[in-house]
């Protein structure tokens, strides 16, 4: 169901996601940041498993296993600080606001 404006009943509705945002920001960084913990295990099994390949392949897998870790961690953080950003949307703060009056208000009526 659309949210519609409780003064004007205007349906011309603009989702403001703040939270969503920020979470996501948040949680990137500090998703990568413990990605950086795992870069140096990423590193070292990659450097195991390309050991079988020799010294070239040893530092592309570390190098393959650093950035990997890097990945996850970030992807991970981020989702996990968007869905807590948007359980702050939802709860928090005002998530609509109306084009026509500009009246902000939150997906529960208060
Ligand atoms: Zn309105």
């Amino acid at each position: 169901m659309a949210p519609s404006c409780p003064v004007c009943r205007s349906v011309r509705i603009e989702t403001r996601q703040y939270g969503k945002k920020v979470g996501g920001t948040i949680g990137a960084v500090a998703g990568a940041t413990s990605g950086a913990a795992l870069v140096l295990s990423g590193a070292e099994v990659g450097a195991i498993a390309g050991a079988v390949a020799g010294p070239v392949g040893s530092a592309f897998g570390a190098i393959t296993g650093s950035v990997l870790a890097m990945l996850i961690g970030g992807a991970t953080g981020c989702a996990a600080g968007a869905a807590f950003g948007e359980v702050i949307d939802d709860n928090v703060l005002d998530k609509y606001r109306c084009a026509d009056c500009g009246y902000t208000f939150g997906s529960r009526p208060s």
